[in-house]
């Protein structure tokens, strides 16, 4: 559940990698910015909690990064015993990328482990990486996330058309940052996601912005780029993506699939 008075959301910012964490937590407060605090390693998810406590605005989620798999496997147990705590999944998912490809084959096997277990506890929404992997990501999850309890969110997507499309018809949503919006390649698709599946992210302290680590404060100037790049009202716009959120959260069922989804439905007019 989220305070009734949230204004804005980020799901997903590495908190706990800031600095002035605490500095931060009160922003959120201030700003009533919900904000999906998203760790690194099993490890870290207790003290994430602890300093939440007190922050209403603040999420906290149980994450093993795929780009520590290779030296943190060792925490999946850790992960399995502290799942039970959380509603909240991240940061999770599959780097086929040049330095993390020698642990690819472990990766899949710990994300595997990850999904069967949210799979059988239930009601768990995951924020999930899918650098170059978006297609073995969505067949780890047509494989080991069958509950439409269970809420996929892909953080920062850097996937193809035809990856959106699928992953929309898996029920997917989609977190969008500022570097996507930056990015003229993607700009198709932040124009045809739907936006019943929009959230918002900072993936702070690794974006930057006006060289500074970026931070939820500056989701507003996110959502205010995507509202024209989707042609929409700003003000609405943040108010879909807070009931995006809201409806996530509430219902803990992931949206319906849309097998009628037209890729080029918001750009074409048709
Ligand atoms: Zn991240």
């Amino acid at each position: 559940m989220i305070p009734a008075t949230s204004r804005w959301v980020d799901f997903h910012c590495h908190l706990d990698l800031y600095r002035d964490h605490q500095r931060l937590l009160r922003q959120c407060d201030e700003a009533s910015i919900v904000t999906l605090g998203v760790t690194t390693t099993p490890k870290a998810f207790e003290r994430n909690a602890e300093m939440a406590v007190g922050y209403p605005y603040v999420l906290v989620g149980l994450g093993l990064h795929p780009q520590l798999v290779a030296e943190r496997a060792g925490e999946l147990s850790l992960f399995e015993k502290l799942l039970h705590r959380t509603q909240y999944v991240g940061e999770v998912g599959l780097d086929a990328g040049p330095r993390f490809y020698a642990s690819f084959q472990e990766q899949r096997r710990i994300f595997a482990r990850i999904l069967r277990a949210c799979d059988e506890q239930g009601s768990k929404v995951l924020s999930i990486h899918s650098v170059r992997s978006v297609s073995k990501v969505l067949r780890e999850l047509e494989a080991n996330l069958p509950s439409r309890t269970c809420v996929p969110v892909l953080h920062w997507f850097t996937g193809t058309r035809s990856e959106m499309a699928r992953a929309i018809e898996m029920g997917c949503c989609f977190s969008v940052n500022m570097e996507m919006i930056r990015s003229e390649k993607m700009r198709p698709i932040l124009r045809a996601l739907p936006s019943d599946r929009l959230l918002t992210e900072t993936d702070g302290p690794f974006v930057t912005i006006d060289e500074r680590a970026i931070r939820p404060t500056d989701v507003p100037a996110t959502v205010s780029l995507l509202a024209e790049i989707r042609a929409v009202d700003s003000s609405l716009l943040a108010q879909q993506i807070l009931e995006n959120l809201r409806g996530l959260l509430l219902s803990n069922a992931r949206p319906e699939p849309r097998r009628q989804f037209s890729l080029f439905k918001a750009q074409d007019g048709t």
